[in-house]
């Protein structure tokens, strides 16, 4: 390793830097010891949130960050900067707590857009509020949404979410359809004795709005530590009950690094492909090992890890004066390290005694 060349992983170090003379765009690369390329940029954007999901939130008593240490619109944009021009990222996907809680996403969309037209820029929402701000979000740049949804019945939505909120997500979901976002992705997590027998009702909610459905396996990430193996419902029991309703088929086109397995849907017995429905077994079918994310909380400290207790400050250099190398060096360091699986090069999910991250999911940003 050493003198940068294209399509040669660097190892992040001082050395690869000097050696190469100067950063061209894009030609290192965020790599890790396992041989992984992270190219994916999640980037949360505040910690706070209108709803109260209980697989991510407590129903109160949760601390905020201070909004001094959140990262601010320019600092937001010149990391997303560094990301593309510097190590080559693909993707930028802002998500939080609730990304629309924060005012001015459209001027941090806009930024990131105007340096870099053609990178695709997604949002993570509960698209609370999307109505009213779809179309100055698309005219900043927004390419994508993916928007998160358990139920189409009000009495489970609100028990999961604590608000009762759901009129204003179809609101916010329908304006998006009506913007042409495409495709718009619905993430779903099933909770033992709430949403778990509307798999297959949920699914036909979205086929019939053209939405792609994906279903994701509740992580042990929740404020409250309440999650528990034994009461997982997993992807094997998703697709077991959508096969009650449905014939899914493997979708051809290859997986590559995307966390949902996709399946084709048709009606039972039935010839024509309804639509998609994607599967994230983020517990039961590790796909750590193809994991091409990048993440950055919203007091921006890079994250190699969802499971990972490690955290890496950059917004503290870039507020000392820390020139874009120099932060570019920091994160190259954090991803480095990045761990095998789970927030452990040894450990897994299913390892006895296992212990969750200390921070919980809408404090990373999922
Ligand atoms: N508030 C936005 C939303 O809900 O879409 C963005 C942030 S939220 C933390 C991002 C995604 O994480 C959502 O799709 C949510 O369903 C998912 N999520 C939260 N807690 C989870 C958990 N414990 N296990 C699996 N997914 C979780
Ligand atoms: Fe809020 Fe999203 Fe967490 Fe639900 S999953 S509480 S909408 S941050």
């Amino acid at each position: 390793m050493g003198r940068l060349e294209p399509n040669r992983v660097c190892t992040g170090s001082v050395k690869c830097v000097e050696e190469a003379g100067e950063i061209v765009s894009g030609t290192r690369e965020l790599a890790d010891r396992f041989g992984r390329i992270a190219d994916d940029l999640r980037i949360s954007l505040i910690d706070k949130c209108n709803l109260r999901c209980t697989y991510c939130m407590p129903a109160e008593g949760m601390t905020w960050l201070p909004k001094e240490h959140l990262m601010s619109a320019s600092e937001a944009v010149r990391i997303a900067d560094i990301g593309v021009r510097i190590f080559g990222v693909k993707d930028i996907r802002f998500t939080g707590g609730e990304p629309l809680v924060r005012k001015d996403l459209e001027d941090i969309i806009a930024g990131v857009r105007s340096a870099h037209p053609a990178v695709p820029i997604s949002l993570t929402t509960n698209a609370i509020g999307l109505d009213k701000r779809i179309d100055a979000l698309v005219n900043a740049g927004l390419t994508r949404i993916n928007v998160s949804l358990d139920t189409v019945r009000r009495e489970t939505f609100r028990a999961m979410t604590r608000r009762d909120r759901l009129e204003a997500v179809i609101d916010g979901i329908d304006a998006a359809r009506r913007a042409g976002l495409h495709p718009i992705k619905v993430n779903a997590v099933m909770m033992r004795g709430l949403n778990d027998t509307q798999e297959a009702e949920l699914l036909a909610w979205c086929l019939g709005r053209g939405l792609q459905l994906r279903f994701i396996e509740q992580m042990p990430l929740d404020a409250d530590r309440l999650w528990a193996r034994a009461n997982l419902v997993s992807a094997r029991e998703i697709r077991g009950r959508l096969r009650e309703s449905y014939d899914l088929t493997p979708h051809p086109e290859p997986r590559g690094s995307a966390p949902a397995q996709l399946w084709d849907v048709r009606h039972l017995g039935g010839s024509d492909v309804l639509g998609q429905v994607g599967i994230i077994a983020s517990v039961t079918e590790s796909f750590c090992a193809a994991c091409s994310r990048t993440r950055l909380t919203a007091d921006g400290h890079v994250r190699s890890c969802l499971f990972s207790n490690e955290e890496t400050d950059l917004l503290g250099p870039m507020r000392a004066g820390a020139s874009d190398e120099e932060i570019a060096e920091i994160w190259a360091g954090a991803m480095w390290a990045k761990p095998r699986a789970y927030g452990s090069d040894t450990v897994t999910l299913n390892t006895p005694g296992y212990v969750p991250p200390e921070r919980s999911m809408s404090e990373i940003g999922g």
